[in-house]
C-alpha cells in the first residue's frame, strides 16, 4: 500500500517511519511512503505558501494554489490515490476508517499547518479525518497516526496477524482482555490462575468476560456504540 504525504516538514515523517514494524514493512516494500516537500510548490522567489485571513483575524491562512499544485503533481504521479485533509474539523478517525482505509489502494494525505488552510481545497479532496477533539500545530503527527494505523492492518505488515482480532475496538465495541507476562508474581501481584491452567476454552471464556467487564467500566460508550 501507498501512502503520500504532502507536507511543509517532510524531515517531521522520518525516524517514525525507519522504527518497528512500519521501518520493517518499508523495507520489505509491502508498505511505501513518500512525503512531497510543499515549499517546493510555493509561490514566487520566496516559495510563499501561507497568507493573511481575508477578513482579518490572527495567524496565517495556508494558500490554495500550493496545496492544488502539489496534490496535481502527485496525482500525475500516482492517479487514483483517495485524497484525505488533516483537520480537526474532520471525521473523527477510529479503528473501524483505519480498516475501511486499509483497503484502499493508497492514500494522499494533506497536512496543514498555521491557523489553517483555506477553506477552497476542502472540495479538492475526498475525505476530511481528525484524530481527535484537540487542537495540534500541524498535521504531520496527525498523518503519521493515520499511516501506522492502516498501515499495520495491511496484509503482511503485523507478524502475526492472529493478534488483530483479538485487539481493542478490533469488533468497533470492546477494550482487549488483560494480558501478562513472566514473572507468575511481581510485587505481590500474581498472574490469575486461570492463565496458568493450560485448559484453553476456560482462557478463552475468561478473556472474553474480562474483555466485557473492562469495556463496561472504562468505556460504557462503547458499548452502547454495540447495541445502537
Ligand atoms: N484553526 C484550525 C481550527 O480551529 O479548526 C486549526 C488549525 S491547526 C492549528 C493546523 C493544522 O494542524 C490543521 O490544518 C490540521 O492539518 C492539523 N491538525 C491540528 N489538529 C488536528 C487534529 N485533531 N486532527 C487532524 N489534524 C489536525
Amino acid at each position: 500500500m501507498e501512502f503520500h504525504v504532502i507536507t511543509l516538514f517532510p524531515e517531521m515523517f522520518e525516524p517514525p517511519l525507519r522504527a518497528g514494524m512500519i521501518g520493517r514493512a518499508i523495507e520489505a516494500g509491502i508498505l511505501k511512503v513518500r512525503t512531497h516537500a510543499l515549499r517546493q510548490f510555493g509561490l514566487g522567489n520566496y516559495r510563499q505558501v501561507d497568507d493573511t485571513p481575508y477578513g482579518g483575524g490572527s495567524g496565517m491562512v495556508m494558500r490554495p494554489e500550493p496545496i492544488a499544485a502539489a496534490i496535481d503533481a502527485v496525482e500525475a504521479e500516482r492517479p487514483g490515490l483517495w485524497k484525505i485533509l488533516m483537520t480537526p474539523q474532520g471525521e473523527v478517525f477510529d479503528q473501524a476508517l483505519a480498516r475501511r482505509l486499509s483497503e484502499r489502494p493508497g492514500l494522499m494525505l494533506i497536512a496543514g499547518r498555521y491557523e489553517g488552510i483555506d477553506e477552497r481545497v476542502r472540495s479538492m479532496v475526498d475525505q476530511e479525518i481528525s484524530i481527535g477533539d484537540y487542537v495540534l500545530s500541524g498535521g504531520e503527527l496527525p498523518t503519521m497516526v493515520v499511516i501506522e494505523a492502516v498501515g499495520r492492518l495491511v496484509p503482511g505488515v503485523l507478524g502475526n496477524p492472529e493478534s488483530l482480532a483479538e485487539e481493542s475496538f478490533a469488533d468497533g465495541a470492546t477494550l482487549e482482555y488483560p494480558q501478562y507476562t513472566r514473572p507468575e508474581e511481581f510485587r505481590g501481584a500474581r498472574v490469575p490462575d486461570i492463565l496458568l491452567s493450560g485448559d484453553h476454552a476456560k482462557i478463552r471464556a475468561w478473556r472474553e468476560e474480562q474483555a466485557r467487564l473492562r469495556t463496561s467500566r472504562r468505556r460504557p460508550d462503547l458499548q452502547n456504540r454495540r447495541k445502537s
